[in-house]
């Protein structure tokens, strides 16, 4: 067994989610339609690393669950959750919110997806595990209060913070979100909220362009924004998280850490410009669980977000799955033959110097 007990919750009923493709939907002839990037081999492909790297025996696999309407509503309107259930009801494809949608399969699928993620954090906080990962989709960080967008329908990783805090009374919860997009959707909720910390590292400008940016700080400084420039690697994203997550995270002192952990990062994923490795995830998740053993008993808990490169999605879920256990990594090389830059680049030197001086002065 691992040295940790590790959970993951994985659930072939989130594969069921097909929300329509094609860019943009529907506005192109079907001869020239391509799939969806948010699609069901993300969690398929995911499952077979899993089984065939035999990582499966040293973790724990938890149930998830489906999050009730009350659940959904800590984080989000009353409103919100009606249109979204109602749509997702129907089994029809439809645009929910802008480039979200909703089709067959969903509806069961986004109430595990938010579910899924209360059953980890609850076996986290009552000490039955010391961490896990929950590997289900549709993705959440972005879907505000009362707004889908990008895919994410209600958002799984603010409903478990706000769950956290209801249900077990922690009073400050911190998000790290590495996903290659802002978790603009988590901002917005939390941004005039101290009792959560959150932490964006993203692609400067990608998606949503106008979101992201160093002054959004919120009122007591808990929204630390650290926009990174296209190309940055492992060396970068280590750097960033040694320099302001960890720090902004010691300070914040949180009783559990959530993370975000979209790998759209990634060195082929088709909707990001970065270029972090299969041992590149492994480092950040590494770091991850160190962070968590330092603040709060290495309680934490990840939530899959995006992460479309069907070549780097699955080994990077792997890589992040071992670390959390401790386990020895499969790969210490990069097996899609990525080569990531070694040494930090001063583009990027000068994005997280710039980031340490608005948010840690
Ligand atoms: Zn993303």
């Amino acid at each position: 067994m691992a040295e940790r007990r590790t959970g993951l919750v994985y659930d072939e009923r989130c594969v069921a989610h097909e929300p329509p493709g094609g860019i943009p939907p529907g506005g192109l002839p079907d001869w020239a339609a391509v799939p969806p990037f948010e699609r069901p081999e993300r969690l398929t492909l995911t499952r077979r690393a899993l089984e065939g790297s035999g990582v499966l025996g040293s973790v724990i696999e938890l149930p998830p669950r489906f999050a009730t309407e009350a659940e959904l509503r800590l984080a989000h309107t009353e409103a919100h959750v009606r249109r979204v259930l109602d749509l997702a009801a129907t089994g029809e494809r439809v645009e929910v919110g802008a480039d979200a949608w909703s089709g067959p399969g969903t509806h069961e699928a986004l109430l595990l997806a938010a579910g899924g993620p209360l059953a980890a954090v609850e076996a986290v906080l009552d000490g039955s595990l010391d961490n896990a990962f929950a590997l289900l989709r549709p993705p959440g960080h972005h879907a505000e209060r009362d707004a889908a967008m990008g895919y994410c329908l209600v958002n799984n990783i603010a409903i478990a913070a706000r769950w956290a805090q209801r249900e077990r009374g922690l009073a400050r919860v911190a998000i790290v979100d590495w996903d290659v997009h802002h978790g603009n959707g988590t901002e917005e909720i939390f941004l005039d909220d101290p009792s959560v910390l959150t932490v964006s590292l993203h692609q400067d400008g990608l998606y949503p362009a106008h979101t992201g940016g160093l002054a959004t700080r919120g009122a007591e400084g808990t929204n630390v924004n650290v926009p990174l420039p296209a190309g940055t690697g492992d060396a970068g994203y280590a750097h960033a998280f040694d320099r302001i997550v960890a720090p902004a995270v010691r300070a914040f002192r949180p009783e559990l850490l959530l993370i975000a952990a979209g790998q759209d990062a990634s060195a082929t994923d088709p909707l990001g410009r970065m270029s972090i490795t299969v041992p590149g995830f492994r480092a950040l998740a590494d770091r991850a669980v160190a962070l968590a053993d330092e603040v709060c008993g290495g309680r934490a808990v990840a939530l899959l977000e995006g992460g479309y490169s069907l070549l780097h999605l699955p080994l990077a879920n792997l890589a992040i799955l071992e670390g959390l256990a401790e386990l020895p990594a499969t790969f210490a090389h990069d097996p899609v033959g990525v080569d990531a830059p070694v040494a930090l680049r001063d583009v990027e030197w000068a994005a997280v110097a710039a980031a340490e001086q608005a948010h840690l002065p």
